[in-house]
């Protein structure tokens, strides 16, 4: 059987990596709370996979400190770090069955620390039942769908018993179907193990959905960590509301604490603590509200395009230069009448506004 998981913290203070010219790490500190699920979430290129290599000792720092579970790990070789990885593609030995891919980190073990045979047959047969894999212990890893070989690659990170887990894009090779599948089996094995768990992943549906917490990196810094419902209320800079899902931008000035945005027919909008100057306003596709044209304090825009997505409308619009895209439910839409060219009036239920970058 598995020892019970003994949650660990991984805390990183000040971590920087240069790969010749590049800056893939710009001191970055950041901390995984015990039994937390952190994902690391940001656009190509970022650092998030340098940063997951560093924490299991694939990669070194340059500056900084790890420590997991409080021992200073910078300077640990991996296989003394207690990391389990998963990468995205699977990485199974081919030519070895389920059973023996699984078995495979305990086996090579030194004599004194390997567990006898029928241990390790029980660790692995209670993996397999773990991941929902009873009674394929015989089969090669082309007999599995990738679903199942991730979930594989998922039971041979466990074997060893980890401190922590690391998984980098593990869903990155599988269709959309099987990703959202894995990804609430993912977090209900989670729930279930408490392990320490740092995932890496570009997609920010995933990553919202999925983690504890977000780290949100850009270009090897964190722009913002916090709870993925923070992250998407609050976002801290216009390149966290920007990644994170669609949205309209618009130029406005503020003057004495209120916002005029440059459309026709708006209201001034509160910008609280914000200098008199330009300003960046954002507004996401579903927090605009369609009404009459004629509706006070509305912006007026016209309608380009109507596109019905399932149960919602997705409404594309100008106004002047500006394009604006909004998302109406479809008896909405419906009793607007809306059609390319007709007129209709815009308000906003929460527009983020942001000084203009210097
Ligand atoms: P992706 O989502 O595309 O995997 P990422 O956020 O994981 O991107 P990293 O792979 O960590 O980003 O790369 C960060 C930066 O460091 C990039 O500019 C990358 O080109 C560079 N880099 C990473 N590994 C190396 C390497 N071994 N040699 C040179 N440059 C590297």
């Amino acid at each position: 059987m598995l020892a019970p998981y003994k949650p660990m913290n991984i805390a990183i203070e000040g971590l920087s990596k240069r790969f010749g010219k590049t800056l893939a790490l710009d001191n970055v500190t950041l901390a995984a709370r015990p039994g937390e699920l952190l994902a690391l979430l940001g656009p190509s290129g970022s650092g998030k996979t340098t940063l997951l290599r560093i924490i299991a000792g694939l990669e070194t720092g340059e500056t900084g400190m790890l420590t997991i579970g409080g021992t200073d790990a910078m300077n640990l070789p991996p296989r003394e770090r207690g990391i389990g990885f998963v990468f995205q593609s699977y990485a199974l030995f081919r030519h070895m069955t389920v059973f023996e891919n699984i078995a495979f980190g305990l086996r090579i073990r030194t004599r004194s620390e390997r567990p006898n045979r029928s241990e390790i047959a029980d660790r692995v047969n209670h993996l397999l039942s773990l991941v929902q894999l009873d009674g394929m212990g015989a089969r090669y890893p082309a007999q599995l769908s990738g679903g199942q070989r991730q979930r594989v690659a998922l039971a041979r990170a466990l074997a060893v018993e980890p401190k922590v887990l690391l998984l980098d894009e593990p869903f990155g090779a599988l269709d959309a179907k099987v990703r959202v599948e894995l990804r609430h089996w993912l977090r209900s094995l989670h729930d279930r193990l408490s392990l320490t768990t740092v995932f890496v992943t570009h997609d920010q549906e995933e990553a919202l959905e999925l983690a504890d917490r977000v780290a949100i990196l850009a270009a090897g810094r964190i722009e913002q960590l916090g709870p993925p419902r923070e992250v998407y209320d609050a976002p801290a800079s216009p390149f966290v509301i920007e990644f994170l899902g669609e949205v309209n931008r618009f130029s406005c000035r503020v003057q004495n604490g209120l916002a005029r945005l440059a459309l026709q027919g708006c209201e001034p909008v509160a910008a609280p603590g914000l200098p008199d100057a330009l300003a960046v306003a954002y507004v996401r596709p579903h927090e605009i509200e369609l009404v009459d044209a004629q509706a006070s304090g509305a912006a007026t825009a016209t309608v380009r395009s109507v596109s019905v997505i399932g149960p919602r409308t997705r409404i594309h619009l100008t106004a002047g230069d500006q394009v604006i895209e909004a998302d109406a439910e479809r008896s909405r839409a419906e009793a607007l009448d809306l059609s390319p060219g007709k007129s209709v009036g815009l308000r906003f239920r929460t527009v983020r506004i942001y000084p203009t970058a210097r």
